[in-house]
């Protein structure tokens, strides 16, 4: 018997759903590139990608995931044998460093712990010991969707100040902006990155880097650079520089309208939106592990993040929660990967997903738990809905 054949809800973290305002504002006919259209959408982008990183710097975009955008930060930068560090907190960090090994730079990793965030002590520590300066640029995610992990940017910050290091502070928002407070030129960030299809609602395809003036400093002696990610070429006067050839059009289109409806909505509202939703699943999440077959990934309260709530299953296989979720009920909640991977569930809770969503995935999760017979403490979704209560009266 299954119950799925309705609205099926896709709860991932990443990529995430697509309003239907954005698919609309895709379906349309190709258009010139050179003139029109196109050119006045480009500047509502890199305005909108202005307001969205809070940075007065400068915007590019990118036809590529956020796997690009990695490329695109580290290759425009930095020089062959640079030293970059990279600040462990879950998976991407360490990704983006996987990146600037094959880059050809050299690449060391403070090590972290994927159950908690960046310790800025221990990156004020490391800094300080690197008094010749060899450190050119410092890689960390504000959030780790592998782990759930929070980082603290402006505290990590204050530590490389406290150190006195000069290395650029390059900083991944791919799971983050458009979902929680970043403050791209308050907090000193250099270069700042995201991928379209995550806080976005855009679907996947696009990424953009946000360049400070420190970072675009670095780009005049940097020698990596290539072709296709090269901003001195994309700050050239011809509109299709700006894309390095062909502009992806219809994800641009769809691109202006998820910025739109995030204006509409109100960047504070958007962030307010998902710390309500994303506490109320915390706090059924709390309830469920009092029977001690699961619990949170990230052991810090305060360092769970907003935009993707991780679950770990210590005395449960979580396969069949997942599958009797998508199967029987229609919402497709995520695996863990990496480090935990076969471990847990991923609720990713970001971008355009409402009360409805999330509170229908708390449920069904809950009914999967009864239905198996997976220990959990009942009343989950009674204490999430408490909290919006609470919130909203
Ligand atoms: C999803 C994600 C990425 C990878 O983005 P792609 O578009 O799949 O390349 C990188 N960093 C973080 C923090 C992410 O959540």
């Amino acid at each position: 018997m299954t119950l799925r054949n309705g609205k099926e809800f896709l709860m991932i973290p990443g990529p995430t759903n697509v309003p239907d305002e954005v698919l609309r504002a895709m379906h349309r006919p190709a258009v010139d590139i050179y003139e029109g259209p196109l050119v006045r959408t480009t500047d509502e982008c890199l305005d909108g990608l202005r307001r969205l990183f809070r940075t007065a710097g400068r915007p590019y975009i990118y036809a590529a995931n956020g796997h690009g955008a990695w490329d695109a930060a580290l290759t425009n930068t930095l020089s062959r044998g640079d030293t970059v560090l990279v600040l462990e907190s879950g998976r991407f960090a360490v990704g983006w460093g996987e990146a600037a090994t094959l880059a050809g730079l050299d690449v060391e990793v403070l090590p972290g712990d994927w159950r908690r965030p960046v310790d800025p002590a221990a990156v004020e520590r490391r800094l300080k010991a690197d008094a010749a300066g060899a450190i050119k640029a410092i890689l960390v995610v504000q959030v780790d969707t592998a782990s759930g992990a929070l980082n603290d940017i402006a505290a990590i910050r204050a530590a490389i100040d406290a150190a006195g290091h000069g290395a650029l502070l390059m900083v991944d928002t791919i799971a983050s902006l458009g979902c929680v407070p970043f403050e791209m030129d308050a907090w000193g960030v250099d270069l700042a990155l995201t991928g379209s299809q995550k806080g976005l609602m855009t679907p996947p395809g696009l990424s953009f880097v946000a360049a400070g003036e420190r970072a675009l400093a670095a780009h005049r002696t940097a020698d990596l650079r290539i072709s296709y990610m090269d901003w001195t070429f994309r700050d050239g006067p011809e509109h299709y520089q700006k894309y390095c050839g062909t502009p992806p059009e219809h994800l641009l289109f769809g691109f202006r309208k998820a910025i739109e409806l995030i204006d509409a909505e109100g960047l504070a509202n958007v962030w307010r939106r998902h710390a309500l939703l994303a506490e109320a699943t915390r706090r059924a999440v709390a309830v469920w592990a009092q029977a001690g077959a699961l619990d949170f990934n990230i052991v810090e309260p305060s360092a769970r993040a907003d935009s993707v709530t991780v679950i770990r299953f210590d005395g449960a296989d979580p396969a069949p929660l997942r599958a009797f979720a998508r199967e029987v009920c229609g919402v497709t909640v995520g695996g863990t990967i990496g480090a935990l991977s076969g471990q847990g569930i991923r609720i990713g809770h970001m971008g355009h997903v409402n009360a409805v969503m999330l509170l229908g995935t708390l449920s069904a999760l809950e009914l999967g738990l009864k239905t198996l017979g997976i220990p959990y403490g009942a009343g989950g979704v009674q204490a999430a809905i408490d909290h919006l209560a609470g919130a909203l009266g």
